[in-house]
């Protein structure tokens, strides 16, 4: 067995984990088994990634330069691991598994049955990390999962007309399609908030943006991109959200969810990424900086559709606008499902309501107030405590409908 030691080794094992999963995807659709071969590396990949070392649930890998990082790779391995038992394993199995996994399962599932009650949605447009995917510590490895991939795919195929994956993250170049392992067609996948869309038909449509704004947006990200390839600061492209160029909008990591970078570090970085935006930006009319703690995300300024002259912040919901519009959803026709995890997918849910009241909600938070926030917003709403009960929910719908 190839040992993994570095960063690079562990990401194109990830890779490789996509490709396999995609024919898989692919297999189970059609009704045909796995072949044995995607099957086994899967489980080579599980075993290489067991066998980094490293302590306390943490694995180091080797970056350029004698330095190292550690990370915790507990959704790469728990997702390889569900995934191999499910290529071996019945769905009812599967199910048993999972309520072992999250106790309440069953229940949670039986809830949501009596929720859905059978019903086919005309659209269905879901948020994909927190929602429909386990959390992950790094965007680029967290490669969609086969079982997955299936049980989302049966249900864009069975119970709704128009099916869309919509999140913050960027569409392409280390985007949401480089880590989706659904065929072509069954989602329309929206990135950057949903100002890119990739269409059914495989076209690309893009919210407009001002060409000298995206010219500066242009500079500003080649200049990011060689600052990363410094040995100094190139642990930032490989933790937590790395580089993400969006459309509209730029994302870079300064800290991931387990501290790995020390917090001096993180600072200068900090400081090192507003001097560079004061530099391209003096009097700061073009770029936005929000810190978050984690991630530095530096934002193209939009003109306010409703108040001339008024800069706003492009939200999700003014993503459903644009793919609603861009590829003629009728979201006023409903019945609408909308699901989400945090307060920035809201707006999806408002910019249905505010078309029709045939929306469906269906949130994954343990977060007490926003379950009370979507409660209060949509009358027709549920709220379940991981995304695996979701999928596991849709998946059953789908079934139910293809009998
Ligand atoms: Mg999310």
């Amino acid at each position: 067995m190839e040992s993994i030691d570095t960063l690079k080794q562990f990401y194109d094992l990830m890779f490789e984990t996509k490709d396999a999963r995609s024919r898989i995807v692919r297999s189970r659709l059609d009704g045909r088994s796995a072949s044995g071969e995607d099957v086994e590396i899967l489980s080579a990949a599980l075993a290489q990634l067991r066998a980094i070392p490293g302590t306390g649930g943490r694995h180091r890998l080797g970056l350029r330069g004698g330095r190292s990082i550690d990370l915790d790779l507990g959704y790469e391995i728990g997702e390889l691991e569900k995934d191999l038992f499910f290529l071996s394993h019945t769905e009812d199995d599967f199910n048993r598994r999972m309520e072992k996994i999250h106790p309440g399962f069953a229940d949670h599932i039986e809830e949501g049955s009596r929720f859905l009650a059978g019903r086919s949605f005309s659209a269905f447009i879901t948020d994909r990390d927190g929602t429909v995917n386990n959390y992950c510590g790094r965007y680029l490895s967290s490669i969609q999962s086969a079982y997955n991939g299936v049980f989302l795919s049966r249900f864009a195929s069975e119970s709704v007309e128009h099916a869309v994956l919509l999140t913050s993250a960027p569409l392409a170049d280390q985007g949401l399609i480089d880590i989706s392992v659904m065929p072509p067609g069954v989602y329309i996948y929206a990135g950057s908030k949903g100002r890119e869309l990739l269409r059914e038909d495989g076209g690309v449509s893009r919210f407009p943006i001002e060409p000298e704004k995206q010219r500066l947006l242009g500079r500003l990200n080649g200049r990011l991109k060689g600052l990363l390839t410094s040995p100094e600061y190139e642990a930032f492209g490989l933790i937590g959200s790395g580089l993400q160029f969006k459309f509209g909008q730029t994302t870079v990591a300064r800290q991931d969810m387990n501290g790995t970078i020390p917090g001096e570090e993180s600072e200068d970085f900090l400081h090192t990424v507003q001097d560079l935006v004061s530099e391209l930006d003096p009097e700061g009319r073009v770029f936005r900086i929000e810190d978050t703690g984690k991630d530095i995300e530096i934002i193209l300024t939009v003109e306010s559709s409703e108040r001339e002259g008024e800069v706003k912040d492009f939200d999700k919901g003014d993503g459903v606008t644009f793919l609603s519009e861009t590829l003629g959803l009728e979201l006023e026709r409903g019945p609408n499902l909308i699901c989400g995890d945090t307060r920035s997918d809201l707006p999806m849910v408002e910019a249905s309501l505010s078309r029709t009241g045939e929306t469906w909600a269906i949130f994954v938070t343990r977060d007490e107030d926003l379950q009370q926030e979507v409660r209060d917003l949509c009358p027709n709403a549920l709220v379940l405590p991981e995304p695996d009960m979701l999928v596991s929910l849709l998946n059953l719908q789908a079934v139910q409908e293809a009998v």
